[in-house]
Parts: structure tokens; sequence; C-alpha cells
């Protein structure tokens, strides 16, 4: 017979089946945030104990945690479609050998959890018997993918997960959903009380993300702005560098989290220009947690995350002028409070324990 008090006292250990982004392999960089927050999320609930396995397409690297890579072509990114984009999935579709893959092996867990914003494994679920999750990494997008979303959504309507308040009210089933916010390893940021003479922008450069609102409120306080990221449009990084030939902006490029908190550690602000309903915004956390106060536009995550006047401050979407007019009040905002914000609400804990107590209710343990 089971120890009664200690299979009444201990966490249940669950075996968590994590599909990854099919847009390319974790570590690149190519799936934006969606990237960390499935990597922390893998080491925190490995951590606890839990029998973590990450699917993820080749190449993917998972540190301490097994990671079952899978061939295939990547989708491509759909930040960009329109309402109408039809689905589409290449040959030898990764996204597909990946779900192919956890149909074969679903005996073997509790849960199911899918990080991919995109159709397929939403329009699989009902064909499965073990019990999908899905994490939400986008707002909405396209009407094709809402709609499925939304279909799997009233049938299982605990199982979807999003990062924001903001980020739910882009699709027609946000009151179902479940907000988890994201979470960081702090110890791996550096706290820093000195910057330098810099401003960050620190993002997947693509049109979404508007990096150029940055470059121009730069130019226009004349201090210098450091862009670290993946330049996942290629043709949108020419233009802007066509279009501002002169401005105080230096291109440092992609770096893992180590290198990435040591530099952006070192600047006075991050500057977040998203002219979407950014998601979350993995980067605003990881500057608090380096205590670099956070100028955003208040729509979207960031505008959930940063406490205006305290830990950054939150401008009127789109208005260059409020950008410049909050840069040049950045020294009002005590750093440490920053670092603080991130120790309380971001912590690798609290992600750990609002995703662990959803899976347990979705597999049904008290
Ligand atoms: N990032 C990185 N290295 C860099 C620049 C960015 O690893 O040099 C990561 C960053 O840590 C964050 C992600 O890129 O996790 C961007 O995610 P965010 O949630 O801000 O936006 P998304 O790309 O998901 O829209």
């Amino acid at each position: 017979m089971e120890p009664l008090l200690s299979s009444f006292f201990e966490s249940p250990m669950l075996k968590l089946l994590f599909l990854s982004t099919p847009v390319g392999p974790l570590g690149s960089g190519i799936g934006g945030g969606v990237e960390l927050t499935l990597l922390n999320l893998a080491q925190e609930m490995s951590q606890r104990g839990h029998q973590v396995t990450v699917v993820g397409p080749k190449g993917s690297k998972v540190p301490n945690v097994f990671c079952q890579e899978i061939s295939g072509n990547w989708q491509e990114m759909i930040q960009n479609n329109h309402r109408d984009t039809p689905i589409l999935l290449p040959e030898n579709s990764v996204l597909g050998n990946m779900w192919d893959y956890a149909r074969k092996v679903q005996g073997d867990y509790d849960l199911m959890v899918n990080f991919a914003f995109d159709w397929l494994p939403f329009y699989l679920t009902p064909f499965f018997y073990c019990p999908i999750a899905h994490f939400i990494s986008m707002g909405s997008i396209t009407d094709a993918f809402d709609e499925i979303m939304n279909r799997v959504a009233v049938k299982y309507p605990k199982t979807i997960g999003v990062y924001t308040h903001s980020q739910a009210e882009t699709f027609p089933f946000n009151n179902i959903c479940r907000v988890l916010g994201s979470g960081l390893n702090l110890s791996l940021y550096n706290y820093c009380d000195t910057p330098d003479h810099y401003l960050a922008w620190v993002g997947r450069i693509a049109p979404e993300k508007a990096l150029e609102d940055a470059i121009e409120a730069a130019t226009r306080v004349n201090i210098p702005l450091k862009i670290f990221g993946k330049v996942t449009d290629e043709e949108y990084w020419q233009t802007i560098r066509q279009n501002y030939p002169d401005a105080p902006y230096q291109y440092e490029g992609f770096f893992n989290t180590i290198e990435l908190q040591e530099k952006l550690s070192q600047c006075k602000a991050l500057l977040m220009t998203p002219r979407w309903v950014e998601a979350f915004g993995n980067v605003a956390i990881e500057a608090l947690a380096c205590g670099v106060p956070v100028i955003a536009y208040q729509r979207g995550g960031p505008a959930e995350i940063v406490q205006d006047k305290k830990t950054g401050f939150l401008v009127e979407p789109d208005n260059i002028s409020e950008l410049v007019d909050a840069i040049n009040q950045i020294d009002q905002i005590e750093r440490k409070q920053c670092r603080h914000q991130a120790e309380a609400d971001y912590s690798l804990k609290a992600l750990g324990d609002r995703f662990e107590r959803w899976f347990y209710e979705l597999v049904e343990i008290p």
C-alpha cells in the first residue's frame, strides 16, 4: 500500500511532453520569446521532479532536459500574415513530424503541452487520448487560427494558456484563457547600478516590433541605441539601414542569455516600441532583472509588466515625442526597484507554481 502521509503531502510527479515551436530550433532565436519560456519552464519542472521531454526541430538545444530532435522543414513565421492567409504546411513539415512522434509516444505521458502557434496542433487535439494543454504565445493573427483555437477552447475549456490579459483579449475565447505570464532564471541576470550612456532595444528585427520608432527617439535625444536580436526579416532591416544612414545606433548581434544580460545591464533603459499587441515581451522582464528600466508603449504585455514611473514609463503608443520625454526622465527611476519587481513577479519559482497548478488541474490532481 502507498504510504498515506507521503502521498498526501508530496506533489505527484507528472510525465510531461513539451512540443516546441516549429519555426526553427530551440536556441536559434527565430521563435522569439516562447523559446525562453519553454526552456525555463522545462528546467523548472524537471528541477521539481517531473519527468520532462522536449520535442523540437533538429538542432534544438535544451540544457539539462532530454530533447527529442525531429527533422523536417520549418514552418514559415506567421507574424505578418493577413486575417485570411490560408493554412500552410511545407513538404516534409517538421510540425507534422513532431506531432506524428507525439501520437506514437502519447501513452508514456500524463500531459502534452503545445507551444506552437499554429493550426495543426489544435486541429489534431480531439484525435489524441493523452490530454493536451496549449500555451498560446501571440495575439490573434488569422481567422483560420482563431476558429480552430476557439473550437478547442469550447470543447476543452481549461486547456488554453496565454501570457497576458491583453493578449487573451485579442481572441474570441478570451474569457476562458488561463493567464500564466513568464519567468526567468534570475541567477543568470546580474544587477547593474551604474549604466553607461546607451539605450537598448532587444528583440526579433521584424516590422511588428517597429524598431524604427526607437531609432527615431534615440536620434532626437542623441543617445546611442544598442540593438540586440535576430534579424528575422532581412528586407525590413535593410530598409531601416537605408532610412536611417546617420542615426546613432549600433547593431550588436544575437546573443545567448548570459552574454545578452551582461550587455543589456549596462544600458540606461530598454525601449519597447511594438506596433502589434505584444503577447508578453520577455525582453521587458530580462531588462528589469538587470535593473534596467523599461520605456514601452502602453499596449499589450509590456503595459501589464512595467509599473509606470516606478520601474519605467508607459507612453502613448506610436508617439515618439512621449518616448523622448520618458528617456529624458529616466534618471528618476531607481534601478533597484526594477530588480525587485523581477524578483517578486518573474522568478522561476513563480513561473513554475503557476504552470504546475494548471497542469495538476488538467490531469485532475487537486
Ligand atoms: N533574445 C536573445 N538574444 C538576443 C536578443 C533577444 O536570446 O540577442 C531573446 C530574448 O531573450 C527574448 C526573445 O529573444 O526571450 C524575444 O522575446 P519577446 O518575448 O520579447 O518577443 P517575441 O520575439 O516573442 O515577439
